[in-house]
């Protein structure tokens, strides 16, 4: 296959990369001396093509986002028939466009319970910021100004913005640059009994029911929990656990947002995360599978009883971006939805979940290292521990979920390490949705190879 760029003019691109771009979620000083790791250049499919024409199975769908895959035509197509006709208009001062019309009732039409407008913005941190002051805001109306504390999870990714990020439970992201709202506040456990009401858990301290008895019921604006914590380590809520921290949010006069960033249209293989467990929530955050990646879009939706109280006062909702509502992303999310629908998305992440779990028994029946593999439709992991029976993790010096991503990535895999926790090394697989059994055994395959490498390096 031709190669399409010369390799001087890769390095003349690398060099541009290394002098003029500052990465996202890169070490600047790392980038400066190596470069970019890939430079790529096309998709197809769960396929992307790197500048010099080497292709990867794109196993965590970018950044949990295409989950239509790569090189999906008719998105790209509603994409240009829109900027052809209306590519942008503002959503400001009462000004409307038919496509975010269109969306919202949709959205609104697949949302559990009582969800019923939405709020649009240009993705997940934005999506989370809003639903905050939604939050805050609702309080307010109802003459309780008192209540803006947010609580949200250890080990939690919200996004990066100063509210979102000082949501987000991974101290990375926010000790950097040493801005954090204090009026937003982490639980320090996620997953134990103690959001259930069994004091006898080790980690019962630093609960979400610790918080509200400390700070105070009425000063908690709301929770916010991923129904499925991503970059945080692939952790699935176990059952009864958002039931009870809804039951908790009643008990306490707290809304409870979703942030279904992740989870949202379909890649759990429902609907929303959420709709796992049967909750509904008051407040659900979404972006990224909104549009499949295809263009930035987000959105908060709120439940009837906000809707109807915002609507009530004569306030100005004094927030909103330029993007909000922008018609070509809105226009790119109805084909993306539509789609979803139309060729039953929902049921290949199911069926496929079956073969993704097919693997991970495959893969932990041979490797003794791999641990706690867990599935919820395509969204996946694994832990690598120095013992699984006695639930032992390796040295802080084996950086296991890094050395298998590097691996695979030498083998044409990418995938993703959760390894900024003392002791902790997880990869996690969350390929795009229309991922087919042969892919997932490819896949497989790559991990297999790459686990193998991994115990001779133990010796
Ligand atoms: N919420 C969750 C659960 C996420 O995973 C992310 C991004 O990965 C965000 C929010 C932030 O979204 P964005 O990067 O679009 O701002």
């Amino acid at each position: 296959m031709a190669v399409y760029q010369t390799s001087l003019q890769i390095e003349n691109l690398n060099g541009l990369d290394k002098k003029y771009y500052l990465h996202p979620t890169t070490v600047p000083k790392k980038f400066i001396e190596e470069g970019p790791k890939i430079t790529f250049h096309k998709g197809d499919g769960v396929y992307v093509t790197d500048v010099k024409d080497d292709t990867y199975i794109d196993g965590v769908s970018m950044l949990w986002n295409v989950n239509l895959g790569h090189g999906q035509k008719e998105l790209a197509k509603a994409a240009y028939e829109q900027m052809n006709t209306l590519a942008y208009s503002s959503s400001f001062y009462g000004y409307s466009n038919e496509k975010a019309v269109r969306l919202a009732e949709k959205v609104v039409s697949l949302a559990p319970g009582d969800l019923s407008a939405v709020f649009f913005t240009s993705g997940g941190s934005e999506s989370n910021d809003t639903a905050f002051k939604l939050a805050r805001f609702y309080w307010h109306l109802n003459g309780r100004k008192n209540k803006k504390k947010i609580i949200s999870i250890n080990r939690s990714y919200h996004g990066a913005t100063i509210a979102a990020g000082s949501a987000t439970g991974i101290d990375a992201f926010h000790n950097f640059a040493g801005s954090k709202d204090i009026d937003i506040i982490q639980a320090k456990s996620h997953l134990t009994n103690c959001e259930l009401g069994d004091k006898s858990d080790p980690n019962y301290e630093g609960c979400i029911r610790d918080i509200i008895e400390k700070e105070g019921a009425e000063s908690i604006a709301a929770i916010i929990v991923e129904p499925v914590q991503g970059a945080g380590g692939i952790h699935i809520s176990p059952e009864g656990y958002l039931r009870a921290v809804k039951d908790l949010c009643e008990e306490n006069e707290i809304l409870m947002i979703s942030d279904e960033v992740i989870c949202g249209f379909g890649r759990t293989g429902k609907m929303f995360g959420i709709d796992n467990w049967e909750v509904v929530p008051d407040i659900m955050s979404v972006a990224k599978g909104i549009t499949s990646g295809y263009a930035q879009l987000g959105g908060v939706l709120i439940n009837k009883d906000i809707r109807d109280t915002v609507i009530q006062y004569d306030q100005i909702l004094g927030h909103g971006f330029t993007y909000s509502g922008h018609p070509t992303a809105c226009a790119v999310g109805l084909k993306n939805i539509e789609i979803l629908e139309r060729d039953n998305i929902l049921n290949n992440v199911n069926n496929m979940e079956k073969e993704l779990m097919k693997g991970f028994d495959y893969l932990s029946d041979k490797h003794p290292h791999v641990a706690k593999t867990r599935t919820l439709g395509l969204l996946a992991g694994f832990d690598l521990q120095a013992d699984r029976d006695t639930d032992k993790p390796f040295d802080e010096s084996i950086r296991a979920a890094s050395f298998i991503v590097e691996e695979c990535f030498k083998r044409k895999l990418i995938l993703r390490a959760a390894d900024f926790e003392k002791g902790k090394n997880i990869v996690a697989i969350a390929p795009p949705l229309i991922v087919n059994k042969e892919e997932i055994e490819e896949m497989i395959n790559i991990i297999d190879a790459t686990l193998t490498d991994f115990k001779k390096t133990l010796i």
